[in-house]
């Protein structure tokens, strides 16, 4: 399999030559040249298969430069219930990603929160910390992950990365603006590649500094620094994996549709959905759930795509869905655009110089129903009064993101056909919200009871490019 760039002025290249890199030289996103088509003999052969089992069918796929012996270990060191240890009662642990009804033959909850940081982005993470360290062992080289977090990317790389050989961490977050649980989670990790910077100032000033990292061209190859964001091509295609378990286990034969809704910020989920929809998986609908930042539902509702500046960019109780723009939503463009690169280079030209575009009037618009999308919005209001209602109804706690989805999914009505929701972080990551809503404390898994009092291991940083390249440069040379 080879892949290309959206923007289609970069060379084709090998899924292990684009996991280690960002974006396309060209500025593009990495996709695959064609969609692989899933036969109906597949599909009847994949419904019975483990989540290890299922992953390795479906990344052999993507991946044909690392051998099938290996990436086969790969899956199976991955996906365990070891690893996946966070499953609620009744649950079996061994499905990885448990399908959970709310309501019978209508609404469930695909639980991809079972992960050691409690949230869905465990489900590709921990995958990718296991091939980085298996592709740069076969290449003899090393990497130094730069990363600016404000919770739950950070602590998933941190979790994913921790003990691999071949790389090192640095992890930025905004000195004392994270919750307590939050920063026990990433702090308390005591490994030696795992660095934790704590800047004195906002999420911003510590992503301006990746960006000055990153930037210095000269210290970024002297000193390998990479990075493991949303555009990052191993984790959309681990994401799809997800897809087809949680049609398995909601169905009981492949004739079955069913509709997906999702939870979005950088349009990484949902873009795996919508590659599972294009391999063959009968997903009759993708319920495309925004909050109160909602570029996407405007998008999806208008034709009009418009990322919004800083300012615009409100602060929710769904946070990880606080986005200004949805950095893999490029990737959806490219097939709607019949994946003309002229046409997507043209479009990204407006956007990267901060303006919108306007599919109206142009043929593309007739092309978006076929791809079967719906989308709403859900406020913090919706959102409190929707954890209060499932809870009350199923007895079933759900955290601030996972309540958008159901919110939206029920705003859309009937589609005549089950909706299965993913479940993206566990409630005990938002604690204070789930208590404004239930006057309770969320559930909280046993092993991490107490977990603030654990000793954490930070480094408190004033938001200085000079200081923090210092501080690499001694930890890797040192
Ligand atoms: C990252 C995240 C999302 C958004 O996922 P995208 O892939 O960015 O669309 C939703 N919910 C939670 C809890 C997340 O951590």
């Amino acid at each position: 399999m080879k892949y290309l760039s959206t923007r289609g002025h970069a060379a084709k290249a090998e899924f292990c030559d684009i996991l280690l890199g960002g974006l396309a030289p060209d500025g593009g996103l990495y996709l695959p040249e064609t969609y692989p088509q899933i036969s109906r003999e597949e599909l009847a052969r994949w419904r019975s298969l483990s989540y290890a089992e299922l992953a390795f069918e479906i990344l052999s796929k993507f991946i044909t430069d690392i051998p099938v012996v290996d990436l086969k270990a790969l899956c199976d060191k991955t996906y365990t219930a070891e690893v996946y240890r966070f499953a609620r009662p009744g649950d079996d642990p061994a499905d990885i990603t448990p399908v959970r009804w709310l309501e019978p033959g209508k609404l469930a909850l695909l639980e991809l929160s079972n992960g050691p940081t409690l949230a869905f982005k465990d489900m590709a993470m921990q995958l990718l910390g296991n091939l980085f360290e298996y592709v740069l062992a076969k290449r003899g080289q090393e990497i130094n992950i730069l990363g600016a977090t404000s919770g739950d990317t950070g602590s998933a790389a941190e979790y994913a990365m921790r003990g691999k050989h071949g790389v090192r961490v640095f992890m930025l977050s905004p000195h004392g603006k994270m919750s307590a649980f939050q920063r026990a989670q990433m702090y308390s990790l005591q490994d030696d590649n795992i660095f934790n910077i704590a800047v004195t100032g906002m999420f911003d000033d510590a992503q301006d500094i990746v960006k000055a990292v990153s930037n210095d061209a000269a210290f970024k190859a002297q000193y390998r620094i990479g990075a493991v964001n949303s555009i990052n091509w191993a984790r959309v295609a681990a994401q799809i994996v997800y897809y087809f378990k949680g049609y398995f286990a909601a169905t009981r034969s492949n004739d079955e549709e069913i509709a997906f809704a999702v939870p979005s910020g950088n349009f990484g989920n949902i873009c795996a959905g919508h590659i599972a929809r294009q391999m063959g998986l009968p997903i009759g609908r993708l319920v495309l759930a925004t909050n109160e930042n909602d570029v996407l539902d405007e998008f999806f509702r208008t034709g009009v795509y418009r990322p919004r500046g800083t300012a615009e960019t409100h602060v929710t109780s769904s946070p990880s869905m606080d986005i200004s723009k949805a950095s893999n939503f490029e990737r959806f463009v490219f097939d709607l655009v019949g994946r003309d690169p002229a046409v997507v280079a043209a479009l990204w030209k407006e956007v990267d110089a901060g303006g919108a575009f306007d599919l109206n009037g142009t043929p593309h618009l007739a092309n978006l129903p076929s791809f079967g999308f719906v989308s709403g919005r859900s406020t913090h209001a919706e959102r409190l009064a929707t954890i209060r209602r499932v809870w009350e109804d199923y007895g079933v706690m759900v955290d601030t993101h996972t309540a958008d989805g159901i919110k939206v999914a029920q705003a859309c009505g009937d589609l005549g056909m089950p909706v299965v929701v993913l479940e993206t972080a566990l409630p005990v990551k938002f604690a204070e919200t789930i208590r404004e809503a239930l006057d309770q404390d969320p559930e909280r898994p046993q092993e991490l009871e107490g977990i603030e009092a654990l000793p954490q291991r930070v480094e408190v940083m004033a938001p200085d490019v000079e200081a923090i390249k210092h501080f690499i440069v001694d930890k890797v040379d040192g």
